[in-house]
């Protein structure tokens, strides 16, 4: 089912939904299993697994450096097909321009679309660890906008190279990212904004935001979206800190503020079981504030581990 659906069929009331990382190459994949396990008691309606960049490896061979690139987390579109048998659920897979022609991203649609995939996360992908900026892989698109419009031709049997009139088409449910606190490299927050209408405008069906860790900033930003002619469900997307290191990172690689109470709470901390319940703890005050303002969906940013986000779904939901 779609995820508009199953916001539709919900009738207000908040659903409960989470992000998994594929594991690294050569991972055991019911690690996987068991972190997700404890998670479906909350019934989710759908899981979203992302798609990691490609990157560069140093290969030591008589003495020399060789270089290789490769992909550390694969399996995304395979994840996604194990849960649904697995849980049946809607299992959401994360579809990058960066790393991928545009032949090669139609291939991957057609993969979801056999698998019975009925949603796609349209997204940019960020640039490569030695690169500064995101540069477009040749045969590639340079922004998600561009990829939401091949997803949504494709719906309409519009292939890179032919149009096929068949009553098979694809029909996916395109998600794409918004950013509360305005993408790092938008010089504002409102020309940031205008690129998110330009995702819905290309077909784009709902948005899932950057993690915030404060609500005012969501709401805002929904407000402003508003304000500008979108009207798709916008879900806000909550990450529990867990480690003390989370403090300098987060602001570092997504340019996004924490609150000074929650930055305080933190540095009294003593070890990072202390940080992981702080993070539980305010994670469920947002969760908290997000239900009884009726968002549509709760969607939680996992990162491996899952035990901070049962604890937090106990709670709330
Ligand atoms: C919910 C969510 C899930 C994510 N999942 C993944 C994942 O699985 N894998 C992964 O690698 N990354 C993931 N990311 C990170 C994402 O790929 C990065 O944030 C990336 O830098 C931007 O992606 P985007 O789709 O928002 O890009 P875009 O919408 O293309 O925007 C990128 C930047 O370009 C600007 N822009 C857009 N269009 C134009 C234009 N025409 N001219 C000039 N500027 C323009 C925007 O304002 C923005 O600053 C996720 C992010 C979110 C919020």
């Amino acid at each position: 089912m779609k995820v508009t659906e199953h916001i539709q069929q919900a009738n207000g009331k908040t659903l409960f939904s989470f992000e998994i990382i594929p594991p690294k190459k050569g991972q055991n994949i019911e690690e996987l299993y068991n972190n997700i396990d404890p998670l479906m008691e909350f019934k989710p309606p759908f899981i979203d697994v992302t798609t990691s960049r490609e990157e560069y490896v140093y290969i030591e061979k008589k003495g020399l450096l060789d270089r290789k690139i490769t992909r550390m987390r694969p399996g995304t579109v395979g994840i996604c097909a194990s849960l649904k048998y697995k849980y049946n659920v809607d299992a959401i897979p994360h579809v990058l321009c960066g790393g991928f022609t545009k032949e090669e991203t139609e291939y991957v649609l057609v993969d979801c679309h056999y698998l019975g995939l009925d949603n796609v996360m349209a997204l940019r992908g960020d640039a490569m660890k030695h690169e500064q900026y995101f540069g477009k892989t040749a045969g590639g698109h340079q922004y998600a906008a561009e990829l939401v419009t091949q997803i949504s031709d494709l719906n309409k049997g519009k292939y890179l190279h032919e149009i096929i009139e068949t009553p098979y088409n694809s029909n996916f449910c395109i998600g794409v990212a918004g950013y509360p606190e305005k993408h790092l490299e938008s010089p504002s927050l409102d020309a940031d904004l205008r690129r998110l209408k330009e995702k819905v405008d290309a077909g784009a069906d709902y948005v899932v935001t950057q993690m915030f860790f404060d609500n005012q900033k969501y709401f805002d930003f929904v407000d402003k979206a508003r304000s500008i002619g979108i009207t798709v469900p916008i879900i806000p997307g909550i990450k529990p800190i867990s480690i003390q290191r989370h403090l300098q990172l987060l602001p570092q690689v997504f340019r996004l503020d924490v609150p000074e109470t929650l930055v305080h709470e933190i540095e009294k901390c003593k070890d990072n079981n202390q940080v992981r319940q702080i993070g539980v703890e305010w994670a469920i005050e947002q969760s908290k504030e997000l239900i009884a303002k009726g968002v549509p969906v709760v969607h939680f940013y996992s990162m491996g581990k899952s035990d901070n986000i049962k604890s937090i779904a106990s709670a709330v939901f």
